[in-house]
């Protein structure tokens, strides 16, 4: 028989590792649904199987949730509470169960039109309302694979070692695979900000998505490499090819292993610099870890994935009792509660408005001068949690001085109504300002001059500085962090800040690039907070860094005039540090 040749192809990287398997090709249930005539006396026949598919379809999702809770998968749990409320949402249901009664015809049929009706709601809606319309696709595919029984297959059921190729993966789905079973996504669509890439990361399958499968014939397909650091897909590797990312991934566990055994050591550079190390997190229980990977504290609690994009926003005591937690358990060290930034990709349930450009438009702060209240509430509630431990607030997305200025105005009313309430808290908290828009950046000497510190947004300044969305993967290379426009903007900001005296933090995700941590450290950076997993790679990265090196990188970096040019001397330096490293050629 003849020997399938190997293919290369290059997608995106979304979620990293590497993963050696079998292909398996995996279609929803997109069968286009007959219509069938039923008779009246028919109807609660097929009522009963629609309630029968909900309660099953709500039974694995039960059974799912209980597995994400055990595993500590938090992300995903948010989701699946999402698709058990769309499940039992009482207006999905009477609809269907209406429409079975007076069109006379089959549950499935019936089930599909009111999809769509919710199709054509959503598609006309802002992106994150779509979004909400995948978890209700997500939903729907599972309550159709038990109206068609034959058809139903589950991801836990999958053969052991696959690589499963799907053309959009829905987040339960991604939830639902178990790494005995599932070693890797292959995509056609998908973001990395998708929910999907989000509950992947959280259980660390690796994923590849802007994989076209028109081309492919997957009959052909034995084995499969997917190597989620670079977006590469190998088909058919040869021996060489095989044994080379066999080696590789043996590697990389191994680099890890000894990584973490060095989580106590201090985040020193070859030259004696001191940097602070800190940690991204979203939710309470991601402090494990972070003391697990000898953080210093929390350098960003992004406070909105609290309640996004699930839940409206809690009461100011619900908050208290979230934040008192957080603050105890972080034993003494340092976090930053960042205020709400709501808006942009990041609505609320419910929420009434619509902006064409909603990134441009009523995002984090300008939400939040706009919602007194709500601002209001949260500042209370992380005052009253400020005297458990070291706490300071964050200002989200400021473009502006006055904005900063109301903030700190808004502040002092929430101190001022807890001290007629005889509510206590650190009156002298640490405030800070978020540099995520150029405009601030520009103007971080004056915004220094009114807070204690500022954290670099490189996520959003990329974004803004450039005018290129961070979510759009089809504008994939014009998203770059090392273009001269970016890191002229860092600079700017350790400048302006160093007047005053202030400190600044960069807490993006280059912030965890072991290409662009010298690059930081080199403009000036000494603080940098990243996503915990990371922690034990980016403390090596520093303490390999010379400040004496890195400065002279910066320097060079500051004088050269494209993306290309930065990126090539930053993977040369890079290189040169970690030789063979493969752990670190991650990208980020
Ligand atoms: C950023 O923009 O870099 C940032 C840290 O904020 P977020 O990713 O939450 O927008
Ligand atoms: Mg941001």
């Amino acid at each position: 028989m003849r020997k399938p040749k190997e293919q290369r192809l290059q997608g995106i990287a979304i979620s990293r590792g590497i993963a050696i398997g079998h292909p398996f090709y995996y279609t929803f249930c997109e069968i286009e649904e007959r219509a069938r005539n039923i008779l009246p006396a028919q109807v609660s026949i097929e009522i009963g199987r629609y309630q029968n598919a909900v309660s099953r379809t709500s039974h694995d999702l039960h059974q799912l949730l209980d597995r994400l809770i055990l595993d500590n998968v938090n992300e995903g749990v948010d989701i699946l509470e999402t698709h058990l409320e769309i499940l039992h949402d009482p207006s999905l249901n009477t609809r269907v169960k209406l429409k079975i009664e007076s069109n006379l015809q089959n549950a499935e049929f019936v089930f599909q039109e009111v999809i769509h009706e919710y199709q054509q709601k959503f598609a006309s809606l802002n992106p994150f309302f779509r979004e909400r319309f995948n978890d209700i696709q997500d939903v729907s595919q599972r309550i159709l694979s038990y109206l068609h029984e034959h058809l139903r297959i589950s991801f836990s059921d999958f053969p052991a070692g696959s690589i499963v190729f799907v053309k959009d993966l829905t987040a339960s789905h991604a939830a639902e695979a178990e790494q005995v079973n599932i070693l890797g996504f292959v995509t056609e669509l998908g973001g990395i900000t998708s929910h999907a890439a989000i509950v992947a990361k959280a259980k660390g399958i690796p994923y590849v998505s802007n994989i076209s499968f028109s081309d492919l014939n997957l009959s052909e397909i034995r084995t499969v490499i997917l190597d989620g650091r670079t977006g590469e897909v190998i088909l058919n590797p040869t021996q060489k090819t095989l044994r080379m990312f066999e080696e590789l991934a043996f590697k990389m566990e191994e680099q890890m292993r000894a990584l973490k055994l060095d989580c106590s050591l201090p985040v020193v550079t070859l030259d004696g610099h001191f940097v602070e190390l800190s940690a991204n997190i979203e939710m309470v229980s991601e402090l494990d870890m972070v003391h697990e990977h000898g953080g210093a504290g929390v350098g960003l609690f992004r406070s909105e994935y609290m309640f996004l994009p699930n839940h409206s926003i809690p009461s100011e005591e619900e908050q208290f009792v979230i934040y008192r937690q957080l603050v105890e358990k972080m034993q003494g060290l340092p976090i930053v509660m960042r205020a709400f930034d709501i808006g942009g990709d990041k609505l609320m349930r419910g929420s009434s408005r619509h902006e064409l450009n909603p990134f441009l438009g009523c995002r984090a702060i300008r939400f939040l001068l706009k919602e007194r209240q709500i601002f209001k509430s949260q500042l209370r509630a992380i005052l009253r949690a400020s005297i458990y431990g070291e706490v300071s607030i964050l200002f989200p997305m400021v473009s502006c001085l006055s904005e900063l200025m109301e903030a700190k105005q808004i502040l002092r009313e929430a101190q001022e109504e807890l001290r007629v309430l005889h509510r206590q808290f650190k009156s002298d908290i640490r405030i800070g300002c978020m540099v995520e828009v150029p405009s601030a950046a520009i103007i971080a000497d004056l915004l220094a001059c009114e807070c204690d510190f500022l954290s670099i947004g490189t996520n959003d300044l990329v974004q803004y500085a450039l005018a290129v969305d961070r979510d759009n993967l089809s504008l994939g290379q014009l998203y770059n962090p090392a273009d001269p426009s970016v890191v002229r903007l860092i600079k700017m900001v350790i400048i302006g800040a160093s007047k005053q005296n202030v400190p600044v933090s960069v807490c993006g995700e280059v912030a965890a690039d072991p290409r662009f941590i010298p690059l930081l450290l080199g403009l000036g950076v000494r603080e940098l907070s990243v996503t915990s997993r990371f922690l034990p790679i980016v403390k090596n990265t520093v303490r390999k860094t010379s400040i004496v090196e890195a400065e002279k990188l910066a320097a060079k970096a500051l004088k050269l005039s494209t993306s290309k040019e930065i990126q090539a001397i930053l993977d040369e330096a890079y290189q040169c540090a970690f030789p063979e490293d493969p752990l670190y050629s991650y990208v980020y």
